[in-house]
């Protein structure tokens, strides 16, 4: 069988026209590399990441053509935005005073606050590394809010491995009226948005930093939000430059740090603070995910981790605790099959655990808040 040539695989790439140029994936520059093995294709397409996820189709009809080849096995596109990026924004010197949302000297130069008109606050759920419970706590979170009377929206940014679509089961399209804006996808009372629920799960997607940035930056712009009171943005786990640059270019009211009892998560719950601390965003607390064991059957509490790690990490670092949530079947198996606890088992103790931890970061923001207009009322119990 004839040896798959690079020129080859070009020629077939200069038949893939961007519709939005008019031009060739070839001629417009885009196609930065391409590598073969055996029948097997790797494409690297250089994107502007302002375009984001709407270049999808185009890596799809790249891959396509390839794969269409006489002798090809497998094809395979990948975007990056190397060179397109831009440099990510510097630190800001200093941020506007809590409740700002961005107007004023905290403006990074260049990238630009990324700021939702009618949201009050937007609020981040994040976590040194990932398993520990963060997108389970933040769809939690968020139905504990709303369940309390705040408007609240959720925003899926962990753009590496989207989780709404589970968790909230979503198997829909969003829809644009206009064709410019998305509408949020609603469920349990949310207004929520994932990247998952744009792109197929099984789609190889490589987002490198400045293209998760720009990718965050539609969903927030680019999603009919409307008026809340609380955005909840569960964003991709760890605290690498990714998710530094979006610590600092959306205009956080404040962070959750989720982290389990153990060591090693504490480790890295720290880290997770200290990347909001450089970038001035206020630490709200944090949650303790997984503390406790609590059998299903007999109730019987077993601490597996030495649970209240967590709360004494966050006495010493000058943190609020927010509230510890058990390791129960029921929490898995409700997130898992698209009903979380808050809404699934509002009774339960779990639900109830949930809704004081929004209580808490509530009565945080809120503090915070100013205008005439009356907050919702939590109740704690
Ligand atoms: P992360 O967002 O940190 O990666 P997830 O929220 O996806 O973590 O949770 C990882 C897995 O652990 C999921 O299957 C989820 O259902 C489960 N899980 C999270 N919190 C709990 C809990 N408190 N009790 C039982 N299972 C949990």
């Amino acid at each position: 069988m004839a040896e798959i040539t690079e020129s080859a695989v070009r020629t077939v790439l200069e038949t893939v026209i961007d519709p939005a140029t008019a031009r060739s994936v070839v001629a417009s520059g885009m196609v930065s590399g391409i590598a073969t093995r055996g029948g097997h294709v790797a494409v690297t397409l250089d994107v502007d990441p302002a375009r984001g996820p709407a270049l999808e189709p185009l890596r799809l009809a790249c891959e396509q053509a390839v794969r269409a080849m006489p002798g090809v096995l497998s094809a395979t596109a990948v975007m990056t935005a190397e060179r397109a990026a831009p440099p990510p924004p510097p630190m800001p010197s200093a941020r506007p005073a809590r409740g700002g949302h961005g107007h004023g000297p905290g403006h990074a130069p260049g990238g630009g606050r990324i700021d939702v008109p009618g949201v009050k606050h937007i609020i981040a759920i994040a976590s040194g590394k990932g398993g520990v419970g963060k997108s389970t706590t933040a769809v939690n979170l968020a139905l504990g809010l709303a369940a309390n009377g705040v408007a609240t929206g959720l925003l899926d940014a962990d753009i590496y491995g989207p989780s709404m679509p589970r968790m909230l089961a979503v198997k829909e399209k969003p829809e644009s009226a206009d064709g410019k804006q998305l509408k949020p996808i609603e469920r349990y009372g949310l207004r929520t948005m994932s990247i998952g629920y744009i792109v197929n799960e099984e789609t190889p997607m490589i987002w490198r930093g400045p293209m998760v940035s720009s990718a965050l930056e539609q969903m927030l712009r680019d999603v009919q939000w409307g008026e809340l009171d609380v955005l909840v943005v569960d964003m991709p786990p760890g605290t690498g430059d990714a998710q530094l640059t979006l610590a600092q270019r959306v205009a956080l009211a404040g962070a959750v740090i989720v982290s389990t009892p153990q060591d090693i998560a504490l480790v890295d719950a720290r880290k997770g603070l200290n990347m909001f601390r450089k970038v001035a965003v206020p630490v709200l607390g944090i949650v303790e995910n997984m503390s406790y064991f609590l059998c299903p059957k007999c109730g019987e509490r077993s601490e597996i981790f030495g649970h209240g790690g967590a709360h004494e990490e966050a006495d010493k670092l000058g943190v609020p605790f927010l509230g510890e949530i058990p390791l129960h079947l029921d929490i898995r198996t409700t997130s898992d099959s698209g009903h979380p606890i808050v809404a699934a088992q509002p009774d339960s103790p779990h639900a109830q655990a949930y809704r004081n931890i929004a209580g808490r970061v509530w009565k945080q923001l809120s503090a915070n808040q100013r205008g005439p207009r009356s907050a919702p009322r939590i109740v704690m119990q």
